[in-house]
């Protein structure tokens, strides 16, 4: 069934032609009706045959339809009816295929009720339900005459042009419709294409409304012609394209523009469909290597190095999913010349052709990856060093720290990352601030800053780190940095600080010593030297018997007691005093501000009273005692050394006059002083002038009263002061240590002269006096040997005495000698018995042969009842211990009877001669007097 039977019954009008030739298949009885013709009249037939279309544009429009696309279309058209009225209407063609296979066209044609008359020159308005339409439609439409003004437009047509109304459109443009357009050229034109009957379909034109804005607008038109071709009028539609022209325009614009960036792009654009170059800019022909046209069309996986190649697949896969995000990725590629590159890409999915393809950018990143990963490695290296370094490294911001490294959160207890953001006052000791700030005020005024200094930070515990920093601006991100390094020095500062301290301080008591005291000494003096100086004192304290403690307890046991009398000095008087340890068991004082003579003595007061207490030495409680001299400053006085020498003589004196007391040290005493120093001059010159003399005692048997032996004691005959004894320069041989060259000299003395009086008075002995320091000289016992062969004297003819402190002392040394000196068989004497403290039991384990007992005992022995008790214990102690015995100092017959009574074997004293020079006791020997030979 042909598709025109289906609408046999429809009032549809409805015609169907064969689409290869536009003949007629059939008609339905709705198209018999309004066209006039029969169906047989038109099937078999084309509609020029018939002369259904009347207009040759129209005609040669459904030809090309026919011919072209097969594409639905509604026309409006004009038809000529079988009474050969022209029905204008529209055609809505239809393409189909037919049951038997071929294809149609279908053709519907809308037929307006009322044909319009031929030879009508005026048509009214469309009527019936057009007319609706014509009111309403959006675009304008309009009829026209040529040559002259428009004969309707519906109001769209009016707001199109800027009209209030159609009214008043065809009113002010009542005489030219074509004025209208912009370029009159366009006009003429389309009216030679309308009047030749050609059908101007959405030809494009700018026309003028009534503001005088231009617009553009689209239009379509044709002439309405009469039978001898005449055109009657013309009718056409318009739409305003105005938005759509500008828009086209732009996009034509941007077009070229794009085109205009891809082409000078120095980075390659590319687009990749289904794996293929579709397109490749210049730049990215260049940075492969290749020409545009080379590179167009090749596989795109083919330029990947292999090594990429997987990773590339996975990219694609995950664009072809439909991955929303641009990718943005480095892939290495392969150059025409085989050169590897390492590009960056940015690729976006994009839809062309129906295929998702890729296009984007992409970069030769080769060198500029290289570039970064040296800097990188570069950065990395020095990060390493410098988080790992031992030196703390930092950089500030202003006053703040913006990075600090390990060495230096540690140096400060502070755990990583605990700097950044502090200020540097947060972790600086205080003393320390003010100079930073004034370093910042220097930097900031432009000031030269030393770029090294030294400064002292605080440790999370309260500690100070002595710091050495090095200092200097960066530039970090355009602004200006400080950044430095940090050597913790607070070893070598208290390394330093104790070497200051063990120079100036002894190691024992930590008190100052002596060379601290005099600097700070030598200071005082100074200033007392200057204008409106004040008053200063020293104070020299020496213990009394300290040598006993050390000898006795040992030394660890003196070294206790020095450490405790220095802390209970220091407890009573550190607060005003300056206390030194000035030596051995010497201490210094020296009051701070203005001491006078009374403060001074209140001192000594007070420190002697520190000696009250008892001591704890080895275990053991012992009482010490110390004797004070003070010296009262004076401008005379040069130096330090000066000073403590006075202070010095003041603490002798205090200790000769009983000890545990103070002397201030006076005018009389620096005389003293002066003529003392004199006198040790004056006794190391005695040597060379030869001014020291022998004279001999005579030692008597006071049983028979005979002359047995001499005591040689020694004298000097000085230049000025006579002949003076032992007791006025021996303390100060001693002192100097010209003792024993002294006692050496008079040992010599005695037994050269010994030698020669033994030739007269064979059985004489010569007592010689050794002192403690000449016991231990080395060389003694061979000097004594040496003498003894020199001048032929039996060993047991001299006899050395001794006092008791000299063995007591010599457990080593001493002792040693005594016994080679008993092995040779030289005589032991021990000189002034009885006035040590010497145990009883000592004696009788040593190498003595004979006691000397002390004047003491013999001068009042007639009076004193307990001192001749003592002479009498001492008589029968060295008779049981077979030592023989000597009184002293015997100046009275009675004396020497009560002796004689009590059985003292030997004597020795005014009563039967002083000392006498060489020459008289030579006279005394060869008178005989009293000497049984
Ligand atoms: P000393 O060894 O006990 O000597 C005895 C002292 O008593 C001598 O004094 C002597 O002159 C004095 N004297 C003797 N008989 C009497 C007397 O009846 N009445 C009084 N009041 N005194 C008497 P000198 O010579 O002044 O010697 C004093 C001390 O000097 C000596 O005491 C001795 O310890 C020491 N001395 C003397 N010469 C030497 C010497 O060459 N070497 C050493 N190391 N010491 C010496
Ligand atoms: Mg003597
Ligand atoms: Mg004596």
């Amino acid at each position: 069934m042909r598709l025109v039977d289906a609408f046999q019954s429809s009032t549809s009008v409805v015609a169907v032609m064969r689409a290869s030739d536009g003949v007629f298949l059939g008609v339905n009885p709705a198209f018999e009706r309004s066209t006039g013709y029969r169906r047989d009249q038109v099937t078999g037939r084309l509609p020029v045959e018939i002369g259904l279309w009347p207009d040759p544009a129209f005609r040669s429009q459904i030809w090309s339809l026919l011919r072209g696309d097969h594409r639905a279309v509604a026309l409006p058209m004009h038809l000529r009816h079988a009474d050969g009225r022209i029905l204008p209407g529209h055609l809505n063609v239809e393409f189909a295929t037919d049951a038997d296979g071929e294809t149609v066209v279908f053709c519907l044609l809308h037929l307006a009720t009322e044909p319009a008359a031929p030879g009508e020159t005026a048509p009214s308005a469309p009527p019936g339900f057009y007319r609706a339409l014509y009111l309403a439609a959006s675009e304008g439409i309009y009829r026209s005459l040529p040559g002259g003004g428009f004969l309707d437009v519906n109001p769209a047509m009016a707001r199109i042009l800027g009209y209030d109304s159609p009214a008043q459109l065809l009113q002010e443009v009542a005489r030219e419709a074509s004025s209208l357009y912009v370029d009159p050229e366009s006009a003429t034109h389309f009216h030679t294409r309308l009047q030749a009957g050609e059908r101007l379909e959405r030809v494009r034109a700018r026309v003028r409304r009534r503001d005088g804005g231009i617009i553009w607008v689209s239009e379509n038109a044709r002439g309405i012609f009469d039978e001898q071709g005449k055109v009657l009028f013309y009718e056409g539609s318009l739409v305003d394209i105005t938005a759509q022209v500008e828009a086209e325009e732009a996009l034509r614009q941007s077009r070229t523009l794009y085109q205009v960036l891809v082409e000078n792009s120095r980075d390659g654009v590319f687009l990749i469909q289904r794996g293929k170059v579709a397109f490749a800019n210049q730049a990215l022909a260049s940075i492969l290597g290749y020409e545009v046209p080379e590179l167009t069309g090749m596989d795109y996986m083919s330029l990947v190095d292999p090594a990429d190649i997987e990773a590339q697949m996975a990219r694609r896969a995950a664009r072809e999913a439909g991955s929303p995000a641009p990718q943005v990725y480095e892939v290495r590629l392969r150059r025409r010349d085989g050169r590897v590159i390492l590009c960056e890409v940015r690729a976006d999915a994009v839809q062309y052709e129906g295929d998702i393809a890729s296009t984007g950018t992409l970069r030769d990143v080769t060198e500029e990856r290289a570039r970064q990963r040296a800097i990188e490695d570069a950065e990395r290296r020095y990060r390493t060093l410098v988080e790992h370094s031992q030196v703390g490294v930092f950089i500030m911001d202003g006053d703040r720290y913006t990075y600090a490294n390990t060495a230096f959160t540690q140096m400060l207890g502070l755990g990583e990352g605990e700097l950044v953001g502090r200020g540097y006052r947060e972790i600086m000791a205080p003393e320390a601030v003010p100079a930073s700030e004034q370093r910042d005020r220097d930097r900031a005024a432009g000031r030269p800053v030393p770029s090294d200094f030294e400064t002292c930070l605080l440790h999370r515990d309260g500690r100070r780190v002595f710091v050495r920093v090095s200092i200097g601006p960066v530039e970090l991100d355009g602004v200006e940095h400080l950044t430095g390094t940090v050597l913790d020095v607070t070893r070598q500062r208290e390394a330093e600080s104790r070497l200051r301290f063990h120079a100036t301080h002894d190691p024992l008591t930590g008190l100052p010593n002596r060379m601290l005291f005099n600097q700070k000494l030598a200071g005082a003096m100074l200033a007392a030297g200057r204008a409106g100086g004040q008053p200063y004192a020293v104070l020299f304290l020496d213990l009394d018997g300290f040598k006993w403690v050390n000898d006795s307890l040992g030394h660890g046991a003196g070294d206790g007691l020095l450490v405790q009398i220095a802390r209970r000095l220091e407890d009573s008087l550190l607060q005003d005093v300056l206390i030194a340890r000035y030596g051995g068991d010497e201490f210094t004082l020296l009051p701070e501000g203005p001491c006078d003579e009374a403060r001074a003595a209140a001192i000594a007061r007070q420190v002697i009273a520190l000696f009250e207490q008892p001591f704890d030495a080895g275990g053991q409680q012992v009482f010490s005692s110390a004797s004070l001299g003070i010296v009262l400053g004076r401008p005379d006085y040069e130096s330090p050394e000066q000073v403590l020498r006075d202070a010095d003589t003041a603490m002798y004196r205090a200790k000769s006059a009983g000890k545990s007391g103070f002397v201030v040290f006076d005018e009389g005493m620096h005389q003293q002083a002066l003529s003392r120093l004199q006198l040790e001059t004056d006794l190391r010159l005695a040597f060379e002038r030869a001014e020291f003399r022998v004279h001999y005692q005579p030692i008597i048997e006071l049983a028979s009263g005979r002359l047995v032996g001499a005591e040689a004691l020694v004298r000097w005959l000085h230049p000025r002061r006579g002949l003076l004894a032992p007791a006025e320069f021996l303390p100060l041989a001693e002192e100097s240590g010209l003792i024993t060259q002294l006692d050496a000299w008079v040992l010599g003395e005695a037994c050269a002269q010994l030698g020669q009086w033994r030739q007269v008075a064979p059985g004489l002995s010569m007592n010689v006096n050794v002192d403690e320091r000449q016991m231990v000289a080395p060389g003694l016992v061979d000097e004594v040997l040496a003498l003894l062969h020199r001048h032929q004297l039996p060993a047991d003819s001299l006899r050395l005495e001794v006092t008791e402190t000299a063995f007591r002392s010599g457990r080593g040394e001493a002792e040693r000698h005594l016994l080679s000196l008993k092995a040779i068989g030289v005589g032991l004497v021990v000189d002034d018995f009885g006035t040590g403290y010497s145990s009883l039991e000592s004696f009788a384990s040593s190498p003595f042969d004979a006691l000397k007992m002390d004047q003491v005992f013999i001068r009042d022995i007639e009076t004193n009842p307990r001192h001749r008790a003592i002479v009498r214990t001492i008589n029968g102690f060295a008779g049981e211990l077979g030592l023989a015995l000597t009184a002293e100092g015997i100046e009275t017959e009675g004396q020497r009877e009560m002796l004689r009574a009590i059985g003292c074997q030997f004597g020795q004293g005014f009563l039967f001669s002083r000392a006498l020079p060489p020459e008289q006791f030579e006279q005394m020997l060869s008178a005989g007097a009293g000497i049984v030979g």
